[in-house]
């Protein structure tokens, strides 16, 4: 090596979408170089007899011969693990986080800014990134399974994101009128994940988690006429599933702890 480990020349990386990068890369392979790409399954390692890999063969029937291999299938590791019995070598007792927990986070609104740099952010047995991109955030916990358990990582990350990934509404409210939020699917709606939902105004004004089994439902009487927002989060899997939340109006003014 030219430089010392841990000293690259350039102080700069980039982010890629590894997705168009890899349909870059086979375009440009492709078109420009003359290779070949095959896309198949690789079922069988073909060796001769003094062990050598000579071909493999696929689920697709298409047989590939060769020279020379290269083993890219990952953990599979089917031709260095599989075929020639390489043993995985384990560097657990340095490299201590093992498991990762990823989330795709929506920004809350279509202009917020992207930052333009990875953020990593130590946590107490692992270390969580937050990517910028385009459309959305990725977000993710990679930690080591033998300091902390997965429902405790997810705790990390959710406090990481904080309400983030929560779905908000605004509503105008009427000073004194009340207002039902339920997903609990009494009016038609419902969610199909541990809800919560709560009502603020910069401070939390009301809260629900669980009204009807791991659902939400509110009942709130506005105490001013202004605009508030409606939260719906989740307390366990987050942001996965899907929610309609049903709204109410009443059509009874409360006054002074009194119908009107
Ligand atoms: C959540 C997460 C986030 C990450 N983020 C980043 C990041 O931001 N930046 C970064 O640099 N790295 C990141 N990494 C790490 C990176 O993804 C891996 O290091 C990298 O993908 C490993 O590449 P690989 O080619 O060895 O294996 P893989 O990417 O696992 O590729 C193996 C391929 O082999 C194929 N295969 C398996 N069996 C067969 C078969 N029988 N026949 C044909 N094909 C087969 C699989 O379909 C797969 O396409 C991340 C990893 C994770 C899990």
């Amino acid at each position: 090596m030219a430089t010392p480990e841990y000293e690259g020349q350039a102080n700069y990386a980039y982010h890629l979408d590894a997705g168009k990068f890899s349909h870059f890369l086979q375009r440009h392979c492709c078109e420009t170089l003359g290779v070949r790409h095959v896309r198949a399954d690789v079922t069988d390692v073909r060796k001769d007899e003094s062990g050598d890999i000579v071909g493999l063969d696929t689920e697709q029937g298409i047989a590939i011969d060769g020279d020379l291999f290269v083993d890219c299938t990952g953990f599979a590791a089917l031709l260095i693990g599989k075929a020639m019995g390489v043993p995985f070598r384990s560097c657990a007792d340095t490299l201590f986080c093992d498991t990762a927990l990823a989330i795709q986070v929506p920004y809350a609104q279509p202009d917020d800014p992207i930052a333009s740099h990875t953020l990593s952010t130590a946590q107490s047995a692992g270390w969580i990134w937050d990517i910028g991109l385009p459309t959305r955030r990725g977000v993710g916990h990679v930690f080591s399974s033998s300091h902390i358990d997965v429902d405790a990582a997810e705790r990390e990350l959710r406090a990481y994101i904080g309400p983030a990934g929560d779905w908000t509404f605004t509503f105008a409210g009427e000073a004194m009128r009340a207002y039902e939020f339920s997903l609990c699917g009494d009016g038609g709606g419902g969610a199909t994940f541990d809800t919560t939902v709560a009502i603020e105004d910069g401070g939390t004004l009301a809260f629900n988690d669980d009204s009807c089994g791991l659902q939400s439902h509110l009942e709130f009487t506005a105490p001013y006429t202004g605009t508030f927002t409606i939260r719906v989060g989740s307390y366990h899997d987050e942001y996965q599933g899907t929610f309609l939340l049903d709204y109410r109006k009443s059509d009874v003014i409360f006054r002074n702890g009194y119908d009107g």
